[in-house]
C-alpha cells in the first residue's frame, strides 16, 4: 500500500534528499521523517516528476509537445492510408473485408474549412487524387482552394476515408451557465450508444434512503478486484441483467438541488423513498416538487414494508394527491414496495429503474473528447484538489488536459468507485480525478481541451465571467427587467408560511392574481422557516422565496445573498399579494428590506419592570446597535420582538457593540427575556429597485 521514498527517488533519478526538497517545492505535505509514501501520492508525484524530461513545464513548450504528438499521429495516419490505398489498388475486394477491423483508424479530423493541400496532408490522399475527385463532382479546384467540411467528407468518403469535424472549444457562457445540452449536441449520432442511467435517491428523512443505497450496493455492485468494496467518492455503479446503473450516493435533494442550481442536469431518474408506515411527509413533497421542476422521471420505492403498520395502498393514495398516480391504478408512476432492511424488492426496483430509463433513450458518444459534471470535490491532504466527476459523454482519459469551471489541469490520477486506478472512463462512469489547479464546485462542467494552455485560458474566462456575475444585480431586478421586456412568462415562487392555514390562504389568493402576460407558479410551498433547500430551489428555477411570518436563519441568509436570491418576508398578507401583483405589472415600489445586523445571547436578567428589562448579553455575531430593533429567538423559534432602549458597553452608552463583547441592554418588548434567549438585531433598509429602465432604452 506504500511506496518507499528511496525507490521513488531512484525512479526519477534523484537522491532521497533531492526528492524531499522537490516534494516540498511542489507543495506535497509529507512528514519530515517519512520513509514511505501512500501509493496514490507516489503515483501523483511520479506523474509530476517523471515527465520532466519529455514534458515541458511552460506553455510554449507544452504546445510544442502537443504539436509533436499531433504530427506523429498524423504521420501514422498518413502511413496507414498509404498502405490501404496500395492494398486497394491491388485488390479492391480483398481490401474491403481485410481492412474492416481498422475502420476506426480511417477517421481523420479536420476543421470546418480546409485547403486541398491540408486535406491531402491530413488524409494521406494524393493532391492530384483529391483534385480529380473534386472535378468528378463538378468542382474545379487548385491546391490552395478552400473547401468546406461537407465537400471534403463526400470526396474522401469515396476514397474510403471518413472525416470528422474538429470540435471547437465550448462557449464559455455555456460552461458558466452549466448548459450541458450545448456541449452534448456535438455528439455524433452515428457513434452514439446507449449509456447507463444516472440515478439519485430522494425522500423524507429516516424513510430509508441510505439503507436502500446500501442494500443496492451490497447486492449488486459490480464485482471488482477490490472485492466489491466501494469507496466513498459520491457515486457508484451496479449491474443488473448485464446493464449498468450509476447511483449518486449522496442521499437527499440538497445535493440534487445544489447541482441543479448551477445548471447541472445530471440525474436521469429519481427514486422517491416513502416509508410505508409513515407515508407522505414534508420532505417527500419537497422531493416531488424538485423532481417535477427538473423534469426528471420518478420511480417510487415504498420502503419498510416489513414494519408493522406498513400500508402500501395508503401511501399510493397519498402520492396520488401529488400527481404521482401508481401505474397499477392506471397511472404513470411505477411504485415498488421494498424492504431495504430485508433486501426485498430491490431487484424489482432496479428493473423498474432500467425500464424507466430505457424510455428516456439515454445516449452518449464514447468516441468524442469527454464532457463531465463534478458531483463532489474537496482538497485532499496528499493529492491536492480532487473531484468526483460523472462522464456525461465521450471518454475521459488519464493525462487529458481539462478545464473544470475555473480550475484547469491535467488528469494525473483517475480512480473508479472501488479505488482502482483506471486509464479511461466511459459515459455515465463516476471517477475520482486529481491534478487540478484548484478545487471545483459540484455542478461544474469538465471539458477536455487540446492543450494545457487552452484549458488554462478557458478556465480563466470562466473565472472572469463568474467574478462579473458576483456583481450582477439580484434576481428580483432581473425578474423585473425580464417582465418589462416581456421575456418572462412564469414567475416562480417558493412560499413558506408559519401555519397551514395562512399558507393555503396565500396560495389561493396568489392563484387569483391576474396578469395578461405573466403567470405565477408556486413551485414549492411549506410550513416553517426558510431553509437552505428553499433558497437553492429558487436558484435552480430562477425564482423568488417569499415568507409569511417566518424567519430566515443567518446561515440561510448568507446563502441567499451569495446566490443573489431575493427572500422577501411579509407580515401582512395584503402587502404580500399587492407586491406580487405590482411585480407582475412592473410597478413595484422601492422595497423596505430587513437586514440582520447581528446576534447576542442573553446571559443574565438584572431587572424586570412590566415590559422593560435590563439584561447582560454577549454579542455572538455581527453587532448590536443602540435604539435598534430586535427579534427574540428561543430554541430557534421566533417568540417576540423588542427594542433596544439603551445600549451600554461597560459603564458607557455605546452606539454599537461588536462581536465577542459583552453589553448591557435596556430592553422593551412583547415578551420577557430569559437567559439563553437570542436577540437578533435588525434594521429596515429601503432598497430602490431598478425597474429595468436601462434594459428598455
Ligand atoms: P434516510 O434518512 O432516509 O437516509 O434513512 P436511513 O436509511 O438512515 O434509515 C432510517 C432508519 O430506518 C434506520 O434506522 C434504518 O435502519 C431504518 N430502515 C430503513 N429501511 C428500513 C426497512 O426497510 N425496514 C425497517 N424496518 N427499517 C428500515
Amino acid at each position: 500500500m506504500a511506496t518507499k521514498l528511496a525507490d521513488l527517488a531512484k525512479q526519477v533519478s534523484l537522491s532521497t534528499k533531492e526528492l524531499r526538497e522537490k516534494m516540498t517545492k511542489l507543495g506535497f505535505d509529507v512528514a519530515k521523517n517519512a520513509r514511505t509514501l501512500p501509493d496514490d501520492l507516489a503515483e501523483l508525484l511520479l506523474a509530476e516528476l517523471k515527465p520532466e524530461d519529455v514534458m515541458p513545464e511552460d506553455d510554449d513548450t507544452a504546445e510544442i509537445y502537443d504539436e509533436i504528438v499531433h504530427e506523429q499521429l498524423e504521420r501514422e495516419i498518413v502511413k496507414k492510408q498509404r498502405k490501404q490505398m496500395a492494398g486497394k489498388d491491388a485488390s479492391k475486394k480483398k481490401d474491403e473485408t481485410a481492412d474492416e477491423p481498422d475502420v476506426k483508424l480511417d477517421i481523420v479530423e479536420i476543421p470546418e474549412v480546409i485547403s486541398v493541400k491540408e486535406l491531402a496532408e491530413k488524409s494521406g490522399i494524393k493532391i492530384a487524387k483529391i483534385i480529380g475527385q473534386l472535378m468528378k463532382n463538378g468542382i474545379l479546384a487548385n491546391i490552395n482552394q478552400q473547401i468546406d467540411f461537407d465537400t471534403a467528407a463526400i470526396i474522401t468518403e469515396e476514397l474510403g476515408i471518413k472525416l470528422k469535424k474538429i470540435r471547437s472549444a465550448a462557449k464559455v457562457e455555456d460552461i458558466v451557465a452549466g448548459n450541458l445540452d450545448a456541449l452534448l449536441k456535438e455528439d455524433d449520432p452515428e457513434e452514439s450508444v446507449t449509456r447507463p442511467p444516472i440515478v439519485c435517491v430522494m425522500g423524507h428523512v429516516d424513510h430509508g434512503k441510505t439503507k436502500i443505497l446500501d442494500a443496492i450496493r451490497k447486492t449488486h455492485v459490480i464485482d471488482t478486484e477490490a472485492g466489491g468494496i466501494t469507496q466513498h467518492i459520491g457515486a457508484y455503479q451496479v449491474e443488473k441483467a448485464g446493464k449498468k446503473i450509476t447511483f449518486l450516493d449522496t442521499p437527499g435533494h440538497e445535493a440534487f438541488t445544489a447541482m441543479r442550481a448551477r445548471g447541472a442536469k445530471v440525474t436521469d431518474v429519481a427514486i422517491l423513498v416513502v416509508a410505508a408506515d409513515e407515508g407522505v411527509k414534508p420532505q417527500t413533497i419537497e422531493a416531488i416538487n424538485h423532481a417535477k421542476e427538473a423534469g426528471v422521471p420518478v420511480v417510487v420505492a415504498i420502503n419498510k414494508i416489513d414494519k408493522e403498520g406498513a400500508n402500501v395502498d395508503r401511501v399510493k393514495g397519498e402520492l396520488s394527491q401529488y400527481d404521482l398516480q401508481p401505474d397499477d391504478w392506471g397511472g404513470g408512476t411505477v411504485m415498488v414496495p421494498v424492504s431495504a432492511l430485508k433486501g426485498e424488492g430491490i431487484d424489482q426496483l432496479l428493473e423498474m429503474i432500467l425500464l424507466t430509463s430505457e424510455m428516456e433513450n439515454l445516449k452518449a458518444d464514447p468516441t468524442r473528447e469527454a464532457v463531465c459534471t463534478v458531483i463532489e470535490a474537496h482538497l485532499s491532504h496528499t493529492l491536492g484538489p480532487v473531484a468526483t466527476v460523472l462522464v456525461n459523454t465521450g471518454t475521459l482519459r488519464i493525462m487529458d488536459n481539462v478545464c473544470v469551471g475555473s480550475a484547469y489541469g491535467r488528469i494525473k490520477l483517475m480512480k473508479d468507485y472501488t479505488g482502482k486506478n483506471i486509464k479511461t472512463a466511459d459515459p455515465a462512469t463516476p471517477v475520482l480525478i486529481a491534478g487540478l489547479s484548484e478545487t471545483p464546485v459540484a455542478g461544474d462542467i469538465l471539458q477536455v481541451c487540446k492543450t494545457e494552455k487552452e484549458a488554462r485560458t478557458q478556465a480563466l474566462s470562466v473565472a472572469t465571467i463568474r467574478n462579473a456575475e458576483k456583481e450582477r444585480s439580484s434576481t428580483i431586478n432581473q425578474i423585473i427587467s425580464k417582465i418589462n421586456a416581456g421575456e418572462l412568462k412564469t414567475l416562480k415562487i417558493v412560499l413558506k408560511a408559519d401555519t397551514k392555514g395562512s399558507l393555503e390562504a396565500i396560495r389561493d389568493s396568489i392563484a387569483k392574481i391576474k396578469s395578461d402576460t405573466v403567470a405565477v407558479k408556486i413551485i414549492h410551498s411549506g410550513v416553517g422557516n426558510i431553509s437552505e433547500s428553499d433558497v437553492m430551489m429558487a436558484v435552480a428555477s430562477e425564482g423568488l422565496v417569499i415568507g409569511f411570518h417566518v424567519i430566515i436563519p443567518a446561515q440561510v441568509k448568507n446563502t441567499a445573498e451569495r446566490e443573489k436570491i431575493d427572500v422577501v418576508i411579509y407580515k401582512i398578507i395584503y402587502e404580500l399579494l399587492d407586491n406580487i401583483e405590482k411585480l407582475l405589472t412592473g410597478m413595484l415600489e422601492p422595497e423596505v428590506v430587513e437586514v440582520v445586523l447581528g446576534r447576542a445571547e442573553v446571559k443574565q436578567v438584572f431587572f424586570t419592570k412590566k415590559d422593560e428589562q435590563i439584561i447582560g448579553c454577549k454579542v455572538t455575531e455581527g453587532k448590536i446597535v443602540n435604539k435598534g430593533k430586535l427579534r427574540i429567538l428561543r430554541n430557534s423559534e421566533l417568540v417576540g420582538t423588542g427594542d433596544v432602549l439603551t445600549l451600554q458597553k461597560g459603564k458607557d452608552i455605546a452606539k454599537d457593540v461588536a462581536f465577542g463583547n459583552d453589553c448591557g441592554i435596556k430592553y422593551k418588548g412583547t415578551v420577557l427575556l430569559q437567559e439563553n434567549d437570542i436577540l437578533e438585531a435588525y434594521a429596515s433598509e429601503e432598497r430602490k429597485r431598478t425597474l429595468s429602465s436601462q434594459e428598455n432604452e
